[in-house]
């Protein structure tokens, strides 16, 4: 069943200078038992499209396009359903999640207003969900006394996994997580990706999307991976596939950029990224990996390239694309 859809979503920041084309045209499907990674540079749209899928959206931002979830467009739901949804239905770990959370209220208080915010729709004890929150806090590694604390008085590292844990105590179906381990030290980081990983086999999270800078973080967790550059998907397929035969030349770089041993990862060629994405105020007119790429050709500067499918891998560049003149 497909948890979650997009139809040629547009997320655009408008400026007075003009509008910053955050994500530019995304279509992804992600079925129940899947946890689709979205990786890529700092910059590429991975937020915006997070907050676009949950439709946290605020001005300057604007979205075109849809957001099905389990086949209802969210962006045309009632905001009291849209409401209900939230947190059980979908529910998004921000990225900086730790600055998210109300400096004023205890951690007991807020598991409080979420059960409270969920009172007409479904029936929650608070109870329950406080015994809950103290086991899951174990497995995160927070001592069951943070529930009675301030954010203020728990650290930086403390905060981002209350976030987290605050974000899955109603079993979301659908859990978009943003950077959910950037804060975090080695050694926590991979006990959150464990208990999410612990949630999604238990099967407290049916779907999950798990957004990183990093690929083989995505790696971790991801059944499969899309790989977004300058607001666009430019390949996507099996976490295994894209990660052990990139495809499209800035997946490869992605790879080469992989420092940390121990990934499981076979390491690709190493081809190195040199310079910077572009400008989404005004992206290139072809392909928007052009000024960068090591395998251009005139037909990607004057041309978009399609996305076509190579064994089951959607891949957006013209070396993969059957055209007169998209030639080495
Ligand atoms: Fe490189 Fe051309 Fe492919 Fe773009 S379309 S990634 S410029 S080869």
């Amino acid at each position: 069943m497909t948890m979650l859809a997009t139809r040629d979503l547009k997320a655009y920041y408008f400026t007075r200078r003009g509008f910053v084309r955050a994500v530019d045209g995304i279509n992804i499907e992600v079925g129940e038992g899947r946890v689709l990674g979205i990786v890529g540079e700092s910059g590429s749209g991975k937020s915006t499209l997070g907050m676009a899928l949950t439709a946290l959206v605020r001005p300057p931002l604007r979205v075109q396009g849809s957001v099905l979830f389990k086949g209802k467009d969210i962006y045309s739901l009632h905001p009291e359903v849209l409401r209900a949804i939230r947190g059980v239905g979908l529910s998004l770990i921000p990225q900086f999640a730790m600055d998210a959370l109300n400096p004023t209220a205890r951690i007991r208080d807020l598991i409080k207003d979420l059960v409270d915010s969920h009172k007409d729709s479904i029936k929650l004890e608070l109870d329950d969900m406080i015994k809950r929150a103290q086991e899951r806090a174990l497995q995160i590694g927070l001592p069951k006394w943070v529930l009675d604390r301030y954010p203020v008085e728990l650290s930086g590292g403390m905060r981002q996994r209350v976030a987290i844990l605050l974000s899955t105590l109603l079993n979301p179906e659908v859990l978009i997580a943003d950077e959910p381990t950037s804060a975090l030290d080695v050694v926590i980081q991979r006990l959150v990706i464990q208990y999410l990983q612990d949630l999604f086999k238990e099967g407290a999270i049916k779907t999950m999307i798990f957004i990183s800078h990093d690929i083989a973080t995505a790696y971790q967790i991801a059944t499969d991976i899309a790989v977004m550059y300058a607001g666009q998907i430019v390949e996507s397929g099996s976490a295994d596939k894209v990660v052990h035969e990139p495809l499209h030349p800035y997946t490869k770089g992605l790879m080469s950029a992989i420092v940390e041993p121990g990934m499981n990862i076979r390491k690709v060629k190493l081809e190195g990224l040199t310079g910077e994405p572009p400008d989404l105020l005004n992206p290139p007119k072809g392909c928007r990996f052009y000024p960068r790429c090591r395998y251009r050709m005139d037909i990607c500067k004057e041309e978009d390239p399609p996305e076509v499918d190579v064994g089951g891998v959607k891949v957006k560049c013209w070396l993969y694309a059957k055209r007169e003149g998209a030639r080495p």
